[in-house]
């Protein structure tokens, strides 16, 4: 059995005090209302992680970084290493996210190199992927979540993809409102799983956890987590409110 995972993508939005505040309310929420839940993790702005870890000492809410640099350290200005993410209780890193490729550049042999990275210093990537709306009309969603699979995971030994998590996030769904489907979502996740399984065996393959991404709200969301290979979600726009945030979790249960 796969645990579920649920985690919140804060992207590059409120100050200090909005997000201690957003803490405060989910770590409370969370004690209150989950006894056996999903992993949960938030992914808040590097800025204030190190607040951030301090506020969620004790609580079941986990703690990571929205990107990292390949680097181990040395001249690289404005970035963040690891071992830095380490330093401040991160125990994951979301690597691929689509904004990271269309806005930065960001390209399956530079995130192959990301993800090794994290694995070396024991962070646990969430390694994303998927479609433009362009690319899924012309046919092609198939063919280019197999290549930023394969391309930036599949040097990883099967030890280490065992620690890695996947996460589908059609490009075409990601803050627009529009979600795939559940039988959309599925298709993909299940066509990862099989890609897997080609390259790493079944057994690997069914302890992969792949998450969906994409405008998961909470009345979308037991629906979608209930499909046979979705093990959670990657949610930017409602991570931000923590009923929404909560509510998504507890489909997750
Ligand atoms: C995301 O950015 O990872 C995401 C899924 O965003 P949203 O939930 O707002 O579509």
């Amino acid at each position: 059995m796969r645990k579920k995972i649920v985690a919140g993508n804060w992207k590059m939005n409120l100050d200090l005090e909005q997000g201690l505040g957003l803490i405060s309310e989910i770590t409370q929420m969370h004690k209150d209302e989950l006894l056996e839940g999903p992993e949960t993790i938030i992914f808040p702005s590097y800025v204030y992680l190190s607040s951030a870890a301090g506020l969620l000492k004790g609580s079941k809410v986990e703690l990571g970084a929205q990107n990292i640099n390949e680097n181990k350290n040395g001249a690289y200005t404005g970035e963040v290493s690891a071992e830095m993410l380490l330093s401040v209780s991160c125990k994951w890193v979301i690597i691929g996210h689509s904004e990271r490729r269309q806005y930065y550049g960001e390209h399956n042999a530079l995130l192959f190199k990301k993800v090794k990275t994290a694995l070396t210093s024991q962070l646990k990537p969430i390694y994303c992927c998927g479609e433009t709306l362009e690319e899924r009309e012309a046919g092609k969603h198939f063919e280019i979540n197999k290549t930023q699979i394969s391309e930036g995971l599949f040097e990883l030994s099967e030890e280490e993809i065992k620690q890695v998590t996947i996460a589908y996030e059609p490009v075409w769904a990601i803050g627009t409102g529009k979600t795939a489907s559940k039988e959309q979502a599925q298709e993909i996740h299940a066509y990862i799983r099989q890609i897997l399984a080609e390259k790493y065996g079944q057994a690997t393959a069914d302890q992969i956890r792949i998450l969906y991404g994409g405008s998961v709200k909470p009345d979308n969301a037991a629906e979608l987590f209930a499909q046979k290979d979705i093990d959670g979600g990657l949610i930017g726009g409602a991570s931000l409110k923590s009923r929404d945030f909560m509510e998504i979790v507890k489909a997750a249960q």
